[in-house]
């Protein structure tokens, strides 16, 4: 019996290269992309402790709860870190990254996150690369929240490790990854004697014995269905138009906050600032007096499949999460969560305007 998941011939190394070099184009970056096979935790790590060690000065920027753990995995390594932290309703900018530098002139990587999916911030990764690339540090990027949601640019922003995911905004699989890395970065790594060799987490590996041996042959059997997921995605994105998969997520998160705003009931926006709004994903911040989990276990129970979360941890009392990313950008998802939202606050005793919140978010969707 045939099954569309079982029985497929194997992928083949061309294959497995055309892959790459179309999530290359998707970057827009001529620097070497390795896709890993696993989630991008793997290569997020993998970049850490291939150019991190005892020697390594990091400003590691924290504006969410990803930035914690790259800065465990940056002293683990040995490295000298110094945590530049924002509260989460904000971004960092790039004037907080100079007076870092002003104050450590020995830092020579930067650790970011670009957008936050967890907190629902975004931070001005441009102008960060800026201020990084004035005085030469290693620009280290996660991009897994921001790929097909705004501009992810390793080249033009001089990033060096640019990590990205296909599970948000790209509308693919979680099961493997991608990292963009520059020349200086590879030669880092090669100078490092504590990099992963020989190891799932070696980036070098791949260099060694994928990318500089012509991409012939794989260097193990490789996550077949999750390869042709991340094939499919990307060719869907590819006749979606980049830039119109971006526009989807921009408007989501405008229209989210716009009627989040009109909706009334005590409901705001979780990050002050719209600029500093991440377009995969909008917080909101609940009610005084209500509690984050418990109205959105409410709005759940009006509509399951809506992509709606209370924010992990400490969080979750506060912050509620409108995940419209990837197949879930749409006027639809954003309308749903709404009156969802509206129906939960009802139940809380909170007076709430829904036809002004669909109207306003309506008219927000450009
Ligand atoms: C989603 C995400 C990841 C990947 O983590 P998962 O929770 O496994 O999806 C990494 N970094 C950022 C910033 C993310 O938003």
């Amino acid at each position: 019996m045939t099954h569309p998941f079982l029985d497929l011939a194997p992928l083949s190394a061309a294959r497995f290269a055309s892959i790459e070099d179309r999530v290359a184009r998707l970057l827009n970056t001529r620097q070497d992309v390795v896709i890993m096979q696993g989630e991008a935790l793997l290569p997020l790590e993998g970049a850490i402790r291939g150019t991190a060690g005892p020697g390594t000065t990091a400003l590691n920027i924290v504006t969410g709860p990803y930035g914690q753990t790259f800065g465990d995995w940056l002293r683990d390594c040995g490295a000298t870190v110094i945590d530049l932290a924002v509260p989460f309703h904000t971004a960092v900018t790039a004037e907080q990254v100079r007076a870092a530098f002003a104050e450590h002139p020995e830092i020579d990587f930067v650790s970011l996150v670009h957008a936050e999916a967890a907190t629902g911030n975004t931070n001005p990764v441009a102008e960060i690369g800026a201020v990084v690339r004035e005085h030469g540090a290693l620009f280290y990027l996660d991009a897994v929240a921001s790929v097909a949601a705004e501009p992810v640019l390793p080249d033009v922003w001089g990033v060096d490790l640019c990590v990205i995911g296909a599970q948000k905004a790209m509308g693919g699989p979680a099961g493997v990854s991608a990292v963009s890395v520059s020349e200086r970065a590879w030669a880092l790594m090669a100078a490092n004697p504590r990099a992963p060799r020989r190891s799932y987490l070696s980036l070098l590996d791949w260099k060694e014995r994928w990318v500089d041996a012509g991409r012939k042959a794989l260097l193990h059997a490789p996550a077949q269905l999750e390869m042709l997921a991340l094939e499919a995605c990307v060719e869907r994105i590819e006749a979606e138009g980049l830039e119109t998969v971006m526009a989807r997520h921009a408007s989501a998160a405008a229209a989210t906050r716009a009627g989040a705003a009109a909706l009334g009931g005590g409901l705001e926006p979780y990050v002050h600032e719209a600029r500093e709004a991440a377009p995969v994903a909008t917080t909101l911040r609940a009610p005084a007096g209500t509690v984050a989990s418990e109205l959105v276990a409410r709005a759940l129970a009006s509509d399951p499949t809506l992509p709606l979360a209370a924010g992990g941890g400490a969080l979750a009392g506060e912050m509620i999460r409108v995940n419209h990313y990837g197949p879930a950008a749409t006027p639809g998802t954003v309308r749903g969560a709404l009156t969802a939202l509206a129906s939960a606050l009802a139940a809380h005793g909170r007076e709430t305007d829904l036809a002004s919140a669909l109207r306003s978010a309506d008219e927000t969707w450009i």
